[in-house]
């Protein structure tokens, strides 16, 4: 057997060499998504399909194994440096979820949510949700089963949150979700019934793509995106993705007939792409060379995308390169830029969901997920209980599955679990802007002009360099001083959209 210092070495390259397959399917799948041809599509799914089977294959190989069972025992983990320590303790966690699966199981799982996903295409295309309907019973039925060789505490839910939001469980998401919804649903029908609407028109035009992928790039430069360790590519759903340490690549859209989009997605994208170029380097080649959590991830796009990109100090500052790019908005004001940019109604889509709303589609599917998960909701019932819970939160309804149940991908792909995260995401950030006021009081006489510089350290300092060494909950309590909790982002959503509303 080697000794520890050797097995530390073997594991280290281990995960190298993994890293390695990772990097080549990040770099497939973003090609993929950006342009690669057409007809190449299925050689070069199945090409990906080979790679992922072998780094899959290292993951859980017996020499895995003896490394871990090694590099956990007692007096051989107390001599560890303190990264090797994490990056044991975080890979025996995907090993242990790997292997509680029997193979043939999981085999017949990827074959299930692979056939799902198209078929699920083709049910959101034609609005047919009894398409879909036999698969999704069986990814539920997969799902549950699998939960149960996993095991769980509590709620069987809490195992599937915990693999996007480590730590995270049903009795949290329902104390911060509870009083959240109470106070959105009141807000938006102050908002609804306020009769003020901003006034959108300036935004619709003919804006040349090529501009628009000119102030996207000046955008990420003025948020400090380091293009000599990236780049910006188009795409329909836009995305950020993360070759190696040195390569976090950015992709966002171009609407012919909107700006907003594009500054949006850019921002967004930008957000996360921020954080994973401010990871400690000393974390590269392990998994703890990634965001904290999926949350936490996503808490950094909207910080840049929402908190920051949609503030009237940011459109005071930045107003003027949009015109000079774009000098038909020359007679737009930034008052009407950022009131332009913060149209909020209730509406039946997440993914165009604002700032406010977009939390209670979440808390839709959340509760939905809860229930087939415990076994409370069954399938068939998922696109009657959808207009039901939409009626109730935001008070629409979709009269098809299209633009109801079937609009998101994620169910297809057995992605349970995954929603929350982007409510979190907007929890977190609030939580973090408070913070962020309480160290620089002046964060946004420095955003009114134009200096972005000073909030990206902070969150650098403060966040980004930890990757994935703190569990999120270890990290909000180490920003912020407190838990988690729902009360910075009902404050920050009351004090931005009362007086935009004259409420
Ligand atoms: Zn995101």
């Amino acid at each position: 057997m080697p000794n520890t210092a050797e097995a530390a070495a073997a594991f280290r390259e281990l995960l190298r060499k993994i890293s390695h397959y990772e990097e080549a399917l990040a770099l497939m799948a973003w090609d993929l998504r950006t342009g690669a041809p057409k007809k190449g599509v299925p050689l070069r799914s199945e090409a990906m399909g080979t790679l992922a089977s072998e780094a899959f294959a290292l993951r859980t190989s017996a020499e895995m194994g003896e490394l871990l069972a090694q590099l956990t025992d007692g007096a051989a983990a107390a001599e560890l440096d303190p990264v090797v320590r994490a990056a044991v303790h975080e890979v025996q966690k995907e090993y242990d979820r790997f292997r509680k699966i029997p193979p043939d199981r999981y085999q017949a799982y990827v074959v299930l949510t692979t056939q799902a996903e198209s078929v699920w295409e083709e049910a959101k295309h034609t609005s047919d949700f009894r398409l879909f309907q036999p698969y999704l019973e069986k990814i539920v039925a997969m799902k549950r089963e699998f939960v149960e060789y996993w095991g769980y505490h509590g709620h069987p839910y809490n195992t599937l949150l915990d693999q996007y939001e480590p730590g995270m469980t049903v009795d949290q998401l329902d104390a911060l979700f509870t009083p959240l919804r109470q106070q959105t649903v009141e807000l938006v029908q102050a908002i609804a019934g306020s009769g003020v609407r901003p006034d959108v028109r300036p935004f619709r035009g003919s804006f040349d793509k090529e501009r628009q992928r000119h102030l996207s790039r000046c955008l990420l430069e003025r948020m400090g995106y380091d293009f000599s360790a990236g780049r910006l590519d188009e795409t329909v759903h836009p995305f950020q993705t993360t070759l190696n340490r040195y390569d976090a690549r950015v992709t966002t859209m171009f609407v012919p007939d909107d700006v907003r989009p594009a500054i949006s997605s850019t921002l967004h994208e930008g957000g996360h792409a921020l954080y994973e170029q401010g990871i400690d380097p000393a974390l590269i080649g392990t998994p703890l060379s990634q965001g904290a959590s999926m949350g936490i991830h996503e808490s950094q796009s909207r910080f840049w995308e929402n908190i920051i990109g949609r503030s009237r100090e940011f459109w005071e500052a930045q107003l003027p390169l949009v015109q000079q790019v774009f000098p038909e908005l020359s007679g737009v004001s930034a008052e009407l830029f950022y009131r332009g940019m913060n149209d909020v109604a209730p509406s039946l889509i997440r993914i165009e969901a604002d700032e406010v709303t977009y939390n209670l589609h979440i808390m839709v599917r959340y509760e939905l997920e809860k229930g087939l998960m415990s076994g409370d909701l069954r399938v068939a019932d998922l696109p009657g209980l959808w207009r039901e819970k939409m009626r109730e939160y935001l008070g629409v309804e979709p009269d098809a599955d299209a633009t109801g149940v079937l609009q998101d991908v994620h169910w297809s792909g057995g992605d349970f679990g995954y929603f929350p995260s982007y409510a979190l995401g907007n929890l977190y950030a609030a939580q973090f802007r408070s913070a962020l006021a309480r160290d620089l009081p002046d964060y946004r006489e420095q955003v009114r002009r134009g200096e972005l510089g000073g909030i990206l350290a902070w969150l650098r300092e403060h966040i980004h360099r930890y990757g994935k060494t703190r569990t999120p909950a270890e990290l909000v309590q180490q920003v912020t001083g407190q838990p988690l909790r729902a009360d910075d982002l009902v404050a920050y959503l009351h004090e931005k959209f009362r007086p935009l509303y004259g409420l």
